[in-house]
């Protein structure tokens, strides 16, 4: 295990802080790992990818969830695309638990659920952060979310739990493809999925062969 530490140098091609509640989107090429750092634990990051070769190509649950063959990914997983294509692959991971079938929170999900108009959200901030790219929000994929706990009883009955991560854990995510990804820091304090309290996270964009020796 790297600790995220020794993640120095010239092997990084950015460290920043995504505050709570916020969106953000960016270009990854083939080859370079994210890493998501939760900085105060209990806090799910939404994350989606685009084939950026063609944006028609997305990131797809269903695929996810097929191609797997499980709902509850681990090390080794792949998020795949609607065209079935490897998009990503969990290498690294301090926490074990992500929910793909609940998707991201958005305006209307929260009016439904809990009778409020106009919320933050994760579609909101997906709207956002992709917009500069051309992408529209009728053209943005459903999510994965990371540290996200979704129990799924024996019939089949989900609920969402509070989000197991502590301070520090951490994903790493290898782009299997150029992708252009988005993450919403899950703006949701309506229900546990990030403790009642969102707070921020770091992300790392490095390249892995300069982790060698690190
Ligand atoms: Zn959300």
């Amino acid at each position: 295990m790297i600790p995220t530490e020794a993640l120095t140098g010239s092997s990084i091609v950015f460290d920043e802080v995504l505050p709570a509640k916020q969106g953000t989107a960016f270009e990854m090429a083939a080859g370079q790992v994210l890493r998501i750092v939760d900085i105060e634990g209990q806090q799910v990051p939404d994350l989606l990818c685009l084939n950026s070769a063609d944006y028609t190509d997305k990131f797809s649950p269903p695929n996810t969830q097929l191609l797997n063959q499980t709902i509850f990914l681990k090390t080794g997983h792949h998020l795949y695309s609607t065209r079935a294509e490897k998009m990503m692959t969990i290498i690294e991971d301090t926490v074990g638990v992500h929910d793909v079938i609940s998707g991201g929170c958005s305006a209307a999900t929260n009016e439904f659920r809990y009778g409020v108009r106009g919320t933050a959200s994760c579609r909101g901030n997906f709207e956002k952060a992709l917009a500069p790219y051309g992408v529209p929000e009728a053209e943005i994929p459903y999510n994965f979310n990371i540290f996200m706990n979704v129990t799924v009883s024996p019939e089949g009955a989900t609920a969402i739990e509070e989000c197991p991560s502590k301070p520090g854990d951490y994903i790493d995510l290898l782009a299997d493809m150029d992708v252009l990804v988005a993450i919403s820091n899950c703006p949701q304090s309506r229900n546990p999925c990030n403790g009642w309290n969102p707070t921020a996270l770091r992300l790392i964009l490095h390249e892995p062969g300069a982790r060698v020796g690190a």
